[in-house]
């Protein structure tokens, strides 16, 4: 019995305690939320996140620790790692958690990425304006997610607008692309440096959430997916990575940009419980834990919708052929993720009709505008 602590109890941090049960790894969460998703199906210690007390009480109670969203504070992940292993390294932490190391990461990796200018004033606004032009999209630095703390600019005489929008604090300005579409990778790193990634996916947002994830994404070459993979290997090998690592790309042709990353299983690959040999969250525990990693290759085509704001009806949505619902037990909120949907099919044009069920299946929910795009 391996024992994995996971710093975060969300629906994350659930579904790497539910895959680490058949493996017989047990979790044990820390969240500051009595009623977290993960509290429903393993051990919680409640507490909050920068609380050196809870934190050396999970590191007792672990062999390993990782955590399952980015914001844990660098310092938490440090102490902790004085005790026990954590993976991802808490240096993939703190890139991911600061726009401005993320970019230059994959700049030293040779990720290309928008072109982009550090801003920390309103006259550095202005000149990196005069630099990369509109429209632009000026991003918070720290703590953005979901398409949060940003603002697009049109028009450089509005730039005093968007500076205080987004809170006057550092950001980073980056040229918009026009790309065609939203891919994402899912790549994870053993102990032993042995890696795997999943196929490609492509992902369509709105209101900057996930909606739907279609894997592998359609139409993807063998070049977008071997380009987006060495590009995963790379940063994995450069930060000396273990675990799962998501990385946001934007496809304009045959290239791909690099737009942020994850240390951590993430939204888009949600598919692979169902759609993949080994899930995500069965891998990243498998790598964490120094176990060998599990086959990456999609089962057929699959389609993965966010339940957004409300719970559909689950009779409804269990008739729709091959539908898998996950419900994260958490309470209903406009805009919180509160479940999952995973179609699967043998092919694409199954695959849409089966979503056409799903989307009558919504009905009125949220979740029901699939196929949207943005
Ligand atoms: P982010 O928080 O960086 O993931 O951005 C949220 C969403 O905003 C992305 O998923 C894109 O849809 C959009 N976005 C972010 N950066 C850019 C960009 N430089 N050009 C065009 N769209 C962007």
């Amino acid at each position: 019995m391996t024992r994995v602590g996971i710093i975060g109890g969300g629906q994350l941090g659930r579904m790497l305690a539910l895959a680490g049960h058949d493996n017989g790894i047990s979790c044990t969460t820390l969240d500051p939320s009595r009623g977290s998703p993960a509290a429903a199906v393993a051990p919680a210690i409640v507490g909050a996140y920068d609380d050196h007390e809870r934190l050396a009480d999970l590191a007792e109670r672990s062999d390993v620790v990782t955590y399952e969203f980015e914001n844990v504070p660098v310092e938490a992940a440090r102490s902790i790692e004085q005790r026990v292993p954590v993976f991802p390294p808490p240096a993939a932490l703190e890139a991911s958690q600061d726009r401005l190391a993320e970019k230059e990461l994959f700049t030293a990796v040779g990720l290309p990425v928008a072109a982009y200018a550090p801003v920390d004033s309103l006259s550095s606004l202005a000149d990196a304006l005069e630099r990369l032009g509109t429209p632009a999209v000026l991003k918070t630095r720290r703590l953005g997610y979901d398409g949060k703390g940003q603002a697009v600019i049109h028009d450089r005489l509005l730039a005093e607008d968007a500076w205080r929008s987004v809170g006057e604090v550092p950001c980073l300005l980056e040229a918009l692309v026009r790309f065609d579409r939203e891919l994402s990778i899912v790549a994870v790193r053993g102990r032993d440096g042995a890696t795997a990634a999943y196929p490609v996916v492509e992902n369509r947002h709105r209101d900057g959430i996930l909606r739907e994830t279609r894997a592998p994404a359609p139409g993807l070459t063998s070049a977008v997916q071997e380009t987006a993979e060495a590009h995963a290997r790379s940063l994995m090998a450069e930060l000396g990575y273990v675990g799962v690592l998501a990385i946001e790309l934007f496809q304009t042709g045959g290239s791909l940009l690099g737009n942020e990353m994850a240390p951590r299983v993430h939204n888009s690959g949600h598919w692979t419980i169902e759609g993949a040999e080994t899930s995500q969250f069965e891998n990243h525990l498998r790598a964490v834990c120094g176990l060998p990693l599990g086959a990456t290759d999609a089962v057929g085509v699959s389609a993965m919708v966010n339940l957004i704001g409300s719970m559909p009806d689950r009779a409804a949505v269990l008739a729709v052929p091959r539908a898998h619902l996950h419900d994260y037990g958490k309470q209903a909120r406009p805009g919180r993720k509160l479940g999952h949907v995973t179609v699967r099919a043998d092919d694409e044009r199954t695959l849409e009709s089966r979503l056409d069920g799903l989307t009558v299946a919504l009905g009125t929910s949220d979740a029901a505008k699939i196929g949207g795009g943005g």
